[in-house]
């Protein structure tokens, strides 16, 4: 075998075998195929993927495992059927996971989510994690396999260098233009799910102004191909696609949204504060209930997780998770009086209807506010954030406060509140109503 074979293979559309795609993969890992050649390798899979619409599921699950098998893995087949997995595309207030995976843990499904840190404007579950002070967010397998027994749920960072295949062809896909091939994407992500198994994910497949893919038609086909591989590989899953459009909830910022969570999974939210959390985070937990066979269909399924958040056993395992991972729970139970120093209220200019909030401007204001990172080095300030106050579809009047900015260092407030001022748009008729949830995919 040799990298050019395997090149002009790929570039005449054909598909490659799972010992080819083994040897490219590998041997670009170990350094023993140049840059080059992965990279005109990479650009012929964009063209055919992306272009020609030549992609093959059982060569991308291949793809997939191989990167996948290229690090550290975990295997907790020993000690349970399933580990159960929720991934999200990257969003602005997205607090899904801890609603989430704490209802499916409580309907008897062992969850472990490989987390990460904040990535551009979208913010990161460790991070959030960590503004709860003592919480570890970097587990050895062993305290993750003792953490699903005791509790149930684990969320981690990871330890040991999981997929290191996917980090080199990701840094070269970056300064290649080959970013954007939904089979390269869809093979990257799951490859770094899939080192620890066995795997049953339910994917969070977001779109619009804040999200990854923006549009309908692109978060589709991501979330098709994703559902292909993990078909192919016989990995129970399935994907929501679901609305970016504006902020998730009222709270952008680490402490804010833990806050936030806190009272949702306590049931003391007022009407229409947090029904977008509420409603996805119960669909994607019933999904993996129905999935896990605890139920018999979605109905029952998603009655399992209603209930499990409705009696507080979601919020026993939320907090039983913290305390399991060294984080102090008496902080968790009064970090809604964690505030940070400052405050600015941003005010709407004109009476009318919100029309859009552009969630990616709210993201990166949270992080100019301190909530995030512009680079790796930067220090996360857990107090700072954003409050909505105002959602798409209410009515507002001039002068109507529409967030509120939380900080403790000014020294980028003008930006920032400018931004999130820009981001609100307020027109004179109510706009169209757009669901949340706007596709599932097995
Ligand atoms: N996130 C990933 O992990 N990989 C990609 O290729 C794109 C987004």
């Amino acid at each position: 075998m040799n990298p050019v074979e395997l090149i002009i293979k790929k570039r005449n559309g054909e598909k490659l075998g799972d010992a080819e795609i083994a040897y490219l993969v590998n041997s670009y890992t170990a350094g023993e195929i140049p840059d080059y050649q992965m990279a005109a390798f990479m650009m012929a899979y964009y063209f055919q993927d992306m272009i020609l619409g030549h992609s093959y599921p059982d060569e991308l699950a291949a793809l997939t495992m191989t990167m996948a098998k290229s690090g550290a893995t975990m295997d907790f087949s020993d000690e349970f059927d399933l580990i159960y997995d929720k991934h999200s595309t990257g969003g602005v207030g997205d607090k899904l996971s801890f609603i989430c995976a704490p209802i499916t843990a409580a309907c008897g499904c062992p969850s472990f989510l490989l987390s990460g840190r904040g990535l551009g404007h979208t913010g990161g579950t460790l991070d959030k994690m960590e503004s709860v002070p003592g919480m570890r967010v970097a587990l050895s397998e062993k305290e993750i396999r003792d953490g699903l027994k005791k509790v149930g749920l684990v969320i981690s960072g990871q330890t040991g260098e999981i997929a290191p295949a996917d980090k080199k062809m990701y840094a070269l896909r970056d300064v290649t233009g080959t970013v954007p091939s939904i089979g390269l994407i869809s093979a990257s992500i799951l490859s770094k799910k899939l080192a620890v198994g066995p795997a049953c994910l339910v994917l969070d497949v977001k779109c619009g102004s804040g999200a990854f893919m923006e549009t309908y038609e692109d978060a589709h086909r991501l979330a098709q191909a994703m559902c292909g591989i993990l078909r192919e590989l016989k990995r129970p899953a399935c994907a929501l696609i679901t609305d970016m459009d504006q902020p998730l909830g009222r709270a952008v910022g680490n402490s804010l949204e833990i806050a936030e969570c806190v009272r949702i999974l306590q049931n003391r939210c007022e009407k229409n504060e947090a029904d977008d959390v509420i409603e996805i985070s119960l669909a994607l937990a019933a999904r993996a209930i129905l999935l896990g066979k605890k139920a018999g269909d979605i109905a029952q399924a998603q009655s399992l997780a209603e209930n499990a958040l409705k009696d507080g056993r979601a919020w026993e395992k939320f907090r039983a998770f913290f305390e399991n991972q060294g984080g102090d729970v008496h902080a968790l139970d009064s970090i809604e009086k964690s505030a940070a120093g400052e405050k600015f209220a941003v005010k709407s200019a004109d009476s009318g209807f919100i029309h859009s909030i552009d969630s990616y401007s709210v993201g990166i204001s949270a992080n100019l506010l301190g909530a995030g990172r512009f680079k790796k080095e930067d220090t996360v300030d857990h107090q700072a954030g954003i409050e909505i106050l105002k959602k798409k579809g209410d009515e507002v009047r001039k002068g109507d406060t529409l967030a509120v900015l939380h900080f403790n260092d000014p020294s980028k407030l003008q930006e920032a509140r400018d931004k999130v001022f820009r981001a609100f748009v307020v027109k004179q008729e109510k706009p169209a109503k757009r669901e949340r949830i706007l596709g599932i995919l097995e």
